[in-house]
């Protein structure tokens, strides 16, 4: 459980600064507060329930995000119920182009309308 004295302590750089904070106080996030070291953890995504709905594109404060689009074989990968969602969302999905400089904040774990995200140790 983060504690709410940390939430003064968020970093900036989040896009959606309100949606970040709601992210924060949120008692299920997960991760170290945004004190790990940078490439010790890292954010996984589940293309079977990724929609490219953006939220941890505006939440993150590390930019470590960006919207992408399944490649044929990444859609070719996923179970009926995935490529259904695919294609109901142009195929868009979620990148993590800048994953090494993840601080493990935890707020695109809760923000995912999908809980299609989560938190690993890299190593
Ligand atoms: S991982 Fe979640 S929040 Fe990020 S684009 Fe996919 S559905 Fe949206
Ligand atoms: S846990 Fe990592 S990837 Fe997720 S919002 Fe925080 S810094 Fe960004």
């Amino acid at each position: 459980m983060v504690a709410s004295e940390s939430l003064a302590g968020l970093p900036p750089g989040s896009r959606d600064p309100i949606k970040a904070r709601r992210a924060a106080s949120d008692p299920e996030r997960p991760g170290e507060g945004c004190r790990a070291v940078p490439g010790v953890w890292m954010p996984t995504i589940d293309r079977e329930k990724c929609e490219g709905k953006e939220d941890c594109v505006a939440v993150c404060p590390y930019s470590v995000f960006e919207l992408g689009t399944l490649t044929d074989p990444e859609y070719h990968e996923l179970g009926f119920w995935g490529r259904l969602k695919a294609r109901n969302h142009e195929r868009r999905t979620a990148r993590t182009p800048r994953a090494e400089a993840c601080r493990a904040c935890g707020l695109c774990v809760v923000s995912c309308p999908e809980e299609a995200i989560t938190l690993q140790l890299s190593k």
